[in-house]
Order: structure tokens, then sequence, then C-alpha cells
């Protein structure tokens, strides 16, 4: 489980910084709602830095990392954690707790800058988490906590997980730290996290990004719904809420999924050309040991070299040594020899002469391609020379004479100097290493004599007399076998060892498959794009909600304010305009016919006895008299005249364009018409009617007063009739009706 977690690091640190920068978003969102306490930029700003963080982790794992890229993501991360450490301490001021001033920062930074003096990047990194991230990740735990306690109850929960998870990221984040060497202050290192919770602790500060970004998010919400005031927006909102969660988790887990589809093809094919690499250079190796073979069994079967073991060594051991310096000159190697059963040396090349003299008589019965040989085999043997630092192999051969009696061996020795030179172009890095694993030969310089796994100092020691001081750092963590994946000279490699033909040393190939993480990368980039993708829709979806509901708001206060316009200018019980109306509507009327010199009379007019009305039948009936009076009144006016309820049982028609006398007949034909209405239960009414028109400089008062002076008159010349007032001193434009009796009734309205 910890190794495949491991093996996913790439998608987990995308989802790490993927939740971080949603978190700011978030944390931007609401820093932008009015009535905040809280200093969210601030938090804001830690969220977007840390997810960048994440994000260049990710791209050192894939790309290829630095000392330099190393140093600028530790100084981002502190940074991040500087912005985390601030938000605490603005919060905290705000709150009322006592702070110190920004100078505290001074001696966090300068701890962290003693981690980097210490054990560089990695002790730096260390000491922020310390120093910085700890500390601060605490405090906004307990200041959420308490901006829980203050917070409404729905808002609550949410600052309550904010605070838990913040709690959590601290210990993860600040407690967990890369392990680093030759100090003991990684005290919960990564390694050691793996192996207690068997996960990589970035899995966890990924969930715990996430469980803030959602509380925040949630948190928020709640806000939204409170501002929006608004039922159906809520319920949008929780649903839209369950939608994110459950597309965000769908869109990770098949993101992942595809990743892992992705990385997975590349990765059987990185595997199959490694495989087919490594077998290439064996092959090459066999074919360069072969030729050596062949040569060598040449030798050992000549004549000369035979006579040279079987008789007296001085007579033949001119031709022999010619012979030698032939054949190995032709297979191409450094040197030959002749031994004796005993392993003593009874002709060496001339090439070799120096060496020769040396070893001429040297016992080599030792010598392990002896051995093999004298045992009847073909002997091979690998070796580093000190001297030329270059690796050698033997390559032995037994002489036997005509009846097969074992005579010697003939031995040849070939530098690999030209093998190495013929591998040097060679894509792949491969290494030819010993049994202790160190680089023989390579065709990267800069590998050769490097450890490849950690060896004690004994053994270090112990080794020195051939390879001189072994220095630099083991390539690899441990000594491994066949093929694996895992990290070479700090880079994650498909690695191979693979055992040499005769003897203990191996060829080791490894490549930076970039390519594997590269399609794996293909992968995330489309989760990637998925995710952007949905948010889009889903903040538009939001929006589009948010607006609507809005919109609704709008459409419900215009209606309210309609209503309440027309509340205010109607009458409730007649549904006819009331008297605020009509004076609004004199004052317009009267300002109209001043200008434009057009007439405008005023008809003022009452039921008679009506409060007997009430007495005998009740006032709802006297209600449903109003009613259907008014109802008939405003169906036998003109569209332009305004019509009403002044009050009680007393109505007013405004009527523009028409002169006084010709408002009379208007207002006799509503007199015969009312008088011959069927009211339920009480019959029949009448109406008295007081008419006056407009006079230049008039006032709405005077006509109004003019107005119930007729309607005065017509009560008390008889009721049940029409009065029309005009001023004394100016003459009625036309014939005023005879204001003596009541009009005749007409059965059919008449409209003017
Ligand atoms: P007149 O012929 O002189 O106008 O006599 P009247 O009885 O009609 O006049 P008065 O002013 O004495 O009485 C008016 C009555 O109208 C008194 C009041 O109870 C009644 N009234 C006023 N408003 C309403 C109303 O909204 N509903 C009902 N049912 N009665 C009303
Ligand atoms: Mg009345
Ligand atoms: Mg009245």
């Amino acid at each position: 489980m910890a190794t495949f977690l491991t093996s996913q690091l790439d998608f987990i640190f995308f989802f790490y910084g993927l939740a971080f920068l949603l978190f700011g978003a978030v944390v931007s969102a609401v820093s932008r709602s009015p009535n905040q306490t809280i200093p969210w930029p601030m938090l804001g700003a830690f969220a977007y830095i840390h997810g960048a963080c994440e994000w260049f982790d990710l791209i050192a794992l894939v790309v290829s990392d630095n000392p330099e890229f190393a140093l600028f993501r530790t100084v981002l991360m502190t940074v991040s954690f500087l912005a985390l450490f601030e938000f605490a301490r603005q919060d905290a001021g705000r709150i009322g707790i006592p702070v110190p001033g920004r100078w505290i920062y001074l001696p966090l930074v300068a701890v962290t800058v003693f981690g980097w003096y210490l054990a560089g990047v990695t002790g730096a990194n260390i000491m922020a988490r310390y120093a910085l991230a700890f500390p601060a990740s605490t405090l906004v735990c307990v200041l959420f906590a308490i901006h829980a306690r203050r917070a409404p109850p729905a808002e609550r929960r949410w600052l309550i997980v904010a605070s838990v998870a913040f709690g959590a990221y601290g210990v993860a984040a600040g407690l967990v730290v890369p392990p680093v060497q030759n100090y003991s202050f990684d005290v919960i290192n990564y390694p050691l996290f793996i192996e207690m919770t068997g996960m990589p602790v970035q899995l966890i500060r990924g969930l715990l990004a996430c469980l803030s970004a959602f509380a925040i998010w949630a948190f928020w919400g709640q806000r939204l719904i409170v501002n929006s005031e608004s039922a159906l927006y809520a319920k949008f909102h929780k649903r839209q809420f369950i939608l994110t969660l459950s597309a965000m988790g769908t869109v990770l887990v098949l993101g992942w999924f595809l990743t892992e589809v992705m990385g997975g093809i590349y990765k059987t094919h990185v595997q199959n050309a490694a495989r087919a690499d490594l077998n290439l250079i064996a092959s090459r190796l066999t074919g360069e040991t072969a030729t050596t073979e062949a040569m060598v069994q040449v030798l050992a079967g000549s004549r000369a070299v035979g006579e040279l073991l079987a008789n007296s060594p001085a007579a033949n051991r001119e031709r022999v040594d010619d012979l030698l310096t032939l054949e190995t000159q032709a297979s191409g190697a450094s040197e030959g020899f002749i031994l004796d059963r005993n392993g003593i040396v009874l002709a060496a090349t001339a090439r070799a002469s120096a060496d020769r003299i040396a070893t001429i008589g040297r016992d080599l019965s030792l010598a392990p391609y002896f051995r093999s040989a004298v045992a009847g085999n073909p002997g091979h043997h690998y070796a580093f020379d000190a001297a030329s630092r270059m690796p050698h192999y033997f390559v032995s051969y037994p002489i036997r004479n005509e009846k097969g009696v074992l005579l010697g061996a003939g031995v040849l020795k070939k530098t690999l100097a030209q093998f190495e030179a013929e591998m040097a172009g060679f894509q792949r890095s491969f290494a030819m290493i010993d049994a202790e694993g160190i680089v023989i030969l390579t065709n990267r310089p800069d590998m050769r004599l490097r450890m490849i796994w950690p060896l004690s100092a004994t053994t270090r020691a112990a080794l020195s007399p051939f390879y001189g001081e072994l220095t630099g750092a083991p390539l690899m963590a441990r000594e491994f076998v066949g093929a694996q994946w895992g990290t070479f000279d700090g880079n994650r490699d498909y690695i191979q060892r693979h055992g040499i033909d005769h003897g203990s040393w191996s060829l080791v190939t490894w490549n930076i498959p970039q390519g594997v993480f590269a399609s794996r990368v293909v992968g995330i980039v489309i989760t990637l794009l998925m995710t952007i993708m949905i948010l889009i829709y889903l903040v538009a979806r939001d929006r589009w909600m948010y607006d609507n509901v809005q919109l609704e708001k709008r459409f419900e206060l215009e209606e309210l304010a309609r209503s309440l316009d027309k509340r205010a200018a109607t009458d409730p019980l007649t549904g006819l305009f009331n008297r605020r109306k009509l004076d609004r509507s004199l004052t317009a009327e009267i300002m109209r016919a001043e200008r434009y010199k057009t007439p405008l009379a005023l008809m003022l007019f009452d039921i008679d006895h009506f409060k007997r009305v009430n007495d005998n039948f009740g006032h709802q009936v006297g209600d449903a008299v109003l009613i259907e009076l008014s109802r008939y009144a405003a169906a036998h006016i003109r569209s332009t005249d305004v019509l009403a309820r002044w009050g009680g049982e007393e109505f007013v028609i405004l009527c523009p364009g028409i002169s006084g006398p010709m408002t009379c007949l208007l207002a006799g034909n509503l007199l015969a018409g009312m008088s011959s209405l069927k009211m339920p239960e009480v019959g029949s009414i009448t109406c008295s009617f007081g008419v006056t028109e407009y006079q230049e400089g008039d006032t709405a008062e005077a006509l109004l007063m003019r107005a119930d002076n007729a309607l005065y008159r017509a009560k008390s010349n008889g009721r049940n009739r029409i009065e029309l007032e005009t001023l004394p001193n100016v003459e009625s434009p036309g014939t005023a009706p005879s204001a003596g009796g009541p009009f005749e009734t007409t059965k059919t309205p008449v409209r003017t």
C-alpha cells in the first residue's frame, strides 16, 4: 500500500495543490462579502502560495529537480507559512488577544536560516515547519474554534470543521518533516511516517487541505444563503454543495484512473525498452569476451606452446613469446601469458615487457582464471586494474598434450577501455559494477567509482587500495537485484541489475524515464482541465441561480411597490380612486386647462338619506349599495374622466374637456340611471349632484368649494337633483340646465 501510494506522489501533489488553490479561491470569495471580521486575505495568500508550492513540487518530481529549484521551493513554502502566521497574528489581534508585532518573524525566520546553515535546504524545510507551520496552524485551529463559538449555529459547525482540519494540518505539515542526514532533528520523518501509517504524509496533508477548503466553502455558502434571504437559494445551494462534492470526487477518481492507465502504458513500454537495452549491452560484452576466448583457445592449441610446456622452457621461449605477441595483438588483448601446471608464468607478451619481468616466475596458482583452466574449463575473470584505473578481463584455456594430459594454461588479458569507448555513445545510462556495487565502467563518466548502494566503513576501507577513497553519496538507498522502480541518484527511475556471465560483476542500467511521468502528467493535465470545466460550470450555475434569486427578489419588490402605489391611490371598499389620487389628478388637470385653455368640469354627488339605508338594512347592505353604485358610475363615465370616492357616500367625477353645462347632462344621465338601479334589499336610491366648471385662476380648493356649494344646494332644494354653480361674474359657456327641479330620468346612459 505504502509503495503504491508513494508511486502516486505526482497525483497526490496535484490534488494537494489543487485543494489549496481552490481553498484560496473560496477564501477570496468570502473576503469579498461585506462585514468580514476575519482577515481572510492573509489566509488566501497562504493557500495560493502553498498550492503553487505543491505544484512546483510536482514539477520537480516529474520534470527534474536541482538544488536551486529546491531552494526556491523551500523559500516559497516558508513564505506561505509566514502568511499563515500573519493571518493568525492579525486575527488574534482583532479578537482582542494581545499579539507580538511583526518583529516576531525575525527569530522565526532566523531559526529557518539556521536549519539551512546546518543541513542545507532540507534543514531549512524542517525548521520552517517546526518554527512556522506548526505554531501558525495550531493558532489558526484555536482562532477558528473561537470564531465558531461566536458564530450562528449554521456557520458554527463548518468553522469547527475548519478548526479541526487546521489542527491536524499543523501536525501533518509542521511536525512530519523530510529526512535529514547526519542530524536527528527529523523526529518524525517521511519514511518513519510511511512506516507508521502506511501512507505518505502528503496524502494526509492533501486530504486536510481538501477538508479545510470544503469547510470554508460551506461556511461561505451559509453566508450566501443568509444574505440571499431566499429559501429557494438555500435549497439550491445545498444541492449545489452535494453536486460539487460528488462531481469533484468523480473527476479526481476518474482523473487518477486515467493517470494510472496513461502511466501504466508508458511504464510497460519503458520497461520493455530498458530490458532490450540491457540485453544488447550484455551481448556486446559477451561478444567481446567470446573473440578473446577463441584466440586463447588457438594459443593453447599451438604446438610451440605445447613444446614450451613439455620441454625445456628456455629453448622455445623466444618462439613462444613471438607467438604470444602475435596472438595477443590479433585478439586486441593487452597482454598474454603462459602458465605451467603450478601457476608459474613461463612466457609473456613483449608488449607487456615491464609486467612480464615482474610476473615471470610469479605464482598465479590462486588466480581464479587459472583454477578454472586447470580444472579443464575456459576461465573468465573481471578485475579492476588499480594502476591504469581500468577494468580488465582475463580469459584462460587449458593446454594439454596429445594424450590429453594437462600441461598448463594460456591466458589473455584484455582491457575494457575499448568496450567502454564504443559504448560511450549508448543512449541509456549503464554501468558495470563489481560485487560491492562500485561502478567500474560506465558511459556516464560522473558515475565512475561511485557506490550504487551504501557500504559500511570497513568495506570501504577494504576497497580503498583498489579504488582509492570512495567519495560521493550512494546512488541508491539499498542494494537490489533484478529490476525495479526506485530512486537513483535522486531521481525516480527504472533500474535493472543483471549479473554478467562468469564472475560476480553485474550490469546496471538506469535512465530517467521522464516519459512515464510525462504521460502521467497528461492524465493529470486532463484531470485539471476537467476540474476547471466543472468548476466553471458550477460557478456559472451558482451565479445564474444567485442572479435569478436577486431578479426574483427585485420583481417581488417591484410588485410590492406597485401594489403599495395602487393601495395608496385607491379606496379599498369600492376600488375607485381615493381622495389623494383625485387631488393629484385635479391639480394636473387644472394645469392642463390653464395651459391649453380647455374646459374642465367637476361633479360631486352624494347618496340621499344614506344613513337610513344603514339604519334600516345594516352597514353591510350599505357597503353593498356603495359598491354597486361605484360600479355603475365607473361604467358610465368617459375614459378620460376621473371617478373617485370623496369620502363616506360622497363621490367626485373630474371631467376634463367639457364644460359645466355639458357635465350637467352627464350628471343627468347618471342621476336617472342610479335611481332606476335595483339595489338588493334596499330597492332603489337617489343621489344629489353639484356641478361646477373651471374658470381662469381657479384653485383646486375653489373648484371643490363651488361643487360642494352646488351639492349643498341640490340637497337643500329637495335632493335627487343637479345644481350647477358658476362664478357670478363669469358667463357660463353653455346653457345651464334648469336648476329648479330634478332631471328627467333616462334609461340609457348617455356618454358625452
Ligand atoms: P343626506 O341625504 O343629507 O346626504 O343624508 P345622509 O343620511 O345620506 O347623510 P349623512 O351625512 O347624515 O349620513 C351619511 C351616512 O353614510 C353616515 C354614515 O354612517 C354612512 N356611511 C359613511 N361611510 C360609509 C361606509 O363606508 N359604509 C356604510 N355602510 N355607510 C357609510
Ligand atoms: Mg348622503
Ligand atoms: Mg354625505
